[in-house]
């Protein structure tokens, strides 16, 4: 949709190919399984979004989504123990995956320049290898046909079959680099007890990268309607299971008991459902030496991280904003866009590719096929360097600032290398927090659970 968006202004006519039909309200749907998983929107991915769409934000608090103050209204155990709850211009929103897509999908389909061929699979690429012309299209299981197109995006997530469709057109197949952990995801949503706080933090408790054992992690986001979505993680050989009681003893086996007290409170509305959709997988479109005009990939199709961080929505929006300001800045579509897009693009993935796959390099049993030096020899120093900053991050309010904004991607990975920020890492700390900082309010969810 984000995409659809950036093309419009661009071109005569946008349309978006879906192999889905779209619910009448914000229910989960077939094509994106993901979405029954808990979805973060970190302020970099909002602001890309707010960009494209102006006014989507507003709609969407004003839906029931939760604007959440990073770090102010999060209760974070991390790797290195509990985070301090500095205030700070970074934010999150936290709601349900199906209430943010209808909410985007219904701002970028508002303009006549714009449909929707719904039921209808993409199933190849019309062209040659020095120009893509098209895509071929079927409805319904129905016979194949082609549509024709100056341009081709394709946002078909982690399951597209681009790669097979280049090597189709006569192209060499594109690089890939991946890392496995194996993790799974089991996730049930919640009513909320009555009179909770609002917003009632995100709950988040982190493992230990660095203990050599199954990493094991839980999450709780505040969504509309006054749910609580939980979802629960492992790493091959931790990983939770799929049923109900299972789901509760799985947090209690957290680092911390946290997330299991406050399942104890609230009241379950759905059974648990997992995926092991968690691959970390990059693919070096950019890097095809010979690369057809006329087409460009974003989202999940070129890098799929591990959705622990939160990243792959940020990521999907700002590459659909870079498309958007390349078409700008070339004046439509000229020679050597779909080069130049693809490289904006690339750019835009590259610090969260490199945080998720460094880090999910430290668990043991991960299956990890990666060629790039910053995974493979400067791997361990890198590693280093990220632990140190995130253990200074929980105390020192400045690393705080500065770290958050590079996670909620709204500033470079390299904004940690400069002189100011080496000055931050010696500014005077706050005493380490022994427990979970807890206000008033919210402690006392805590003590009507026990
Ligand atoms: C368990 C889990 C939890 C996650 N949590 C977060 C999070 O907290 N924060 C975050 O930012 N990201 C998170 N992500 C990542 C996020 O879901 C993806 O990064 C994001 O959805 C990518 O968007 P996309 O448009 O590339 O693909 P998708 O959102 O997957 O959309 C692909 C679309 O293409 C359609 N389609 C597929 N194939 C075809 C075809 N051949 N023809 C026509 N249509 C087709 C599908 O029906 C669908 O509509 C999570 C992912 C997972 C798996």
């Amino acid at each position: 949709m984000l995409a659809a968006r950036a093309l419009r202004d661009h071109v005569d006519h946008v349309t978006v190919v879906e192999r889905d039909t779209y619910p009448d309200g914000p229910e989960p749907r077939k094509g994106v399984p993901q979405g029954r998983h808990a979805h973060i929107l970190w302020s970099g991915g909002a602001e890309a979004i707010e960009a494209l769409l102006p006014g989507t934000l507003d709609r969407l608090c004003a839906a029931g989504a939760h604007r959440i103050g990073v770090k102010e209204d999060m209760v974070l155990y991390s790797a290195y123990g509990w985070q301090h709850r500095f205030p700070g211009a970074h934010y999150a929103l936290t709601c349900s995956r199906p209430l943010l897509d209808r909410t985007v999908r219904e701002a970028a389909l508002n303009h006549p320049g714009t449909d929707v061929l719904t039921r209808t699979e993409a199933h190849g690429l019309l062209g040659d290898r020095t120009s893509v012309t098209g895509v071929r299209v079927r409805t319904s299981g129905g016979p194949s046909r082609e549509l024709a197109a100056d341009i081709v995006v394709d946002a078909t997530g982690r399951g597209s079959r681009l790669r097979h469709w280049l090597t189709d057109l006569g192209l060499p197949p594109a690089t890939e680099e991946s890392v496995d952990t194996g993790l799974t995801y089991a996730t049930r949503v919640f009513r909320a007890p009555a009179g909770v706080p609002r917003p009632f933090p995100v709950v988040s408790v982190y493992a230990d990268h660095r203990s050599g054992t199954p990493g094991r992690n839980g999450l709780l986001l505040p969504i509309e309607d006054d749910r609580w979505i939980i979802t629960l993680s492992g790493t091959r050989g931790g990983e939770p299971t799929a049923d109900d009681d299972g789901f509760a003893a799985f947090a209690r086996s957290l680092r911390d008991p946290i997330i299991a007290d406050l399942i104890e409170a609230a009241e379950p509305l759905t059974p648990v459902r997992t995926t092991r959709s968690t691959l970390n997988r990059r693919m070096h479109l950019d890097r095809l030496a010979d690369r057809p005009e006329g087409l460009v990939a974003l989202g999940d199709c070129v890098v799929a991280v591990n959705p622990i961080h939160g990243h792959g929505m940020s990521v999907a929006a700002q590459s659909a904003r870079a498309l958007e300001t390349c078409l700008s800045r070339a004046g439509g579509l000229k020679p050597g866009l779909a080069r130049t897009a693809q490289q904006a693009i690339a750019a835009v993935a590259d610090a969260p590719w490199l945080l998720s796959a460094s880090q999910d390099l430290c668990y043991p049993g991960n299956k990890s096929s990666v060629s790039d030096p910053r995974l493979t020899t400067q791997a361990a120093q890198r590693q280093g360097f990220a632990d140190m900053v995130t253990s200074a991050s929980l105390v020192n309010e400045s690393v705080c600032d500065a770290l958050t904004a590079v996670t909620t991607l709204t500033a470079p990975l390299s904004s940690l290398e400069t002189p100011e920020f080496l000055a931050a890492m010696r500014q005077p700390a706050r005493p380490p927090l022994t427990a979970a900082p807890l206000k008033d309010a919210e402690a006392a969810v805590l003590r009507a659970a026990k």
